[in-house]
């Protein structure tokens, strides 16, 4: 007997009559013999409804509470697919991240799984049941309820593959698969067959939020086969999998980009040792990721100090630094929050040159404007002002022969 997980994004169980055809599709597949548990996230619009709430009471809610309060979407869908399942004969029962348990540590609104107490799960599955997750969730040591982040029950479902010894883990969305680059930036976006998961790491680290980065993490350090599939449509999906000839892999596979992004620059700083510290340091302490960092050349003995943070961390950043900036004797601190990030990811970039110079040529014949540059072995990102976003996409798409019907 197989054991499948499948995960159920939110659109997916967007509705009542959505939940019900995810519970003939689970019966179905049960029926055929495997054992299945189901990862379901909140029906669509549900987390930024809770979210919206909380902002609505306080502009930084408590992040425990927080936690408390995002979770109860994902507590509606596995009741109600528990009770369609019933409803068509099918024995099934639902967990929540704490009675399952899964355990996280203790950052609230972005808690990492530290272990799967899977013991329950298989109890029930080997009763015949199919069993039923709250994707998003989990529990500290001290019993308090976490979520794993934006996008976290696509981790829930790895993680559950993982420690379940599960087969395959397939990831059921509104696309039929992992796209050259957002379909609804790039309606000319092809699906991809495979990707590897270091591409899709990288993918999904840059913006594509296809899948968490997280549980592509999970996937790659567990071998877990993860397929993304439609929960409306028949097809293959695109397999996420190990590298196999990256000699043949195209020069680019794929373009991201994050519009949650901020740029910030501490202009005029002393040029001397431990100013990228003392910046940074405070910015670090109260967690907040730095990403691309930009320090220019120094003019009488000043410089500009230039970086990226999340969007949603941009107003604590500036905060901090105006202390820090203070202190240092900077003249000013910028911020800029309509900037985005454009990236293009292959593992082939590893065995092709040019690729940054077709990068920066497309963009110059559009007039995008570069403002900072960060590369890495198998990707190349950009910072642009956010209303280039979409044109720039479509440019670097198209620069790099990613279109259906294109040869690569
Ligand atoms: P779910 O609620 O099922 O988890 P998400 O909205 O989190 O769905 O993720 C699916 C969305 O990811 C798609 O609707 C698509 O707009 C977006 N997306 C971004 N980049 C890509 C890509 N490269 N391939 C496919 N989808 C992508
Ligand atoms: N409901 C959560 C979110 O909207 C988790 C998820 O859907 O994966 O981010
Ligand atoms: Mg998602």
């Amino acid at each position: 007997m197989a054991l499948i997980v499948q995960k159920f994004g939110g659109t997916s169980v967007g509705s009542i009559e959505r939940i019900r055809a995810v519970a003939e599709r689970v019966q179905t597949r049960h029926r055929a013999g495997n054992g299945v548990v189901v990862v379901v996230s909140a029906m669509s619009g549900e987390t930024d409804r809770l979210l919206q709430m909380a902002k609505a009471i306080s502009s930084q809610p408590n992040p425990r509470e927080l936690d408390a309060l995002l979770s109860t979407g994902e507590q509606v869908t596995i009741a109600l697919l528990g009770m369609a399942l019933h409803s068509v004969g099918q024995e099934a029962i639902s967990f929540t991240g704490a009675q399952v348990p899964i355990e996280t540590d203790s950052a609230h609104t972005k808690a990492r799984i530290e272990r799967i107490e899977g013991g329950r799960i298989r109890q029930a599955l080997e009763t015949g049941k199919v069993v039923i997750v709250a994707g998003f969730q989990g529990i500290t040591a001290e019993g308090d309820i976490t979520t794993l982040g934006r996008g976290g029950s696509d981790t829930t479902a790895v993680a559950l593959a993982a420690a379940l010894g599960a087969d395959e883990c397939e990831i059921y969305t509104d696309v039929d698969g992992i796209y050259t680059t957002d379909p609804r930036v790039e309606p000319r976006a092809r699906r991809l067959d495979r990707i590897t998961f270091e591409e899709m790491l990288e993918m999904a680290s840059l913006g594509a939020k296809v899948l968490q980065t997280r549980s592509v993490e999970f996937a790659m350090n567990y071998h877990v086969p993860v397929r993304v599939l439609s929960s409306f449509a028949e097809g293959p999906g695109t397999l996420v999998t190990n590298e196999e000839n990256a000699m043949e892999a195209p020069r680019v596979s794929g373009i991201a980009f994050s519009r949650n992004e901020a740029k910030i620059t501490v202009v005029a700083v002393p040029d001397r040792p431990g100013i990228a510290h003392a910046i940074l340091g405070p910015i670090s302490a109260a967690n907040i990721n730095v990403d691309v960092i930009l320090q220019n050349v120094s003019e009488e003995g000043k410089t500009d100090f230039t970086f990226t943070v999340e969007r949603n961390d941009f107003g604590r950043a500036m905060a901090i630094l105006g202390d820090v900036a203070r202190h240092l004797g900077a003249q000013d601190v910028l911020g800029d929050t309509e900037i985005v990030k454009v990236s293009a990811v292959g593992v082939g970039m590893r065995s092709h040159a040019g690729i940054a110079a077709t990068m920066f040529e497309a963009l110059a014949r559009e007039n995008i404007n570069i403002q900072m540059i960060s590369t890495s072995e198998i990707k190349i990102s950009v910072v642009i002002a956010e209303k280039y976003l979409e044109l720039a996409v479509r440019t670097l798409h198209r620069a790099f022969g990613l279109e259906q019907g294109a040869s690569t």
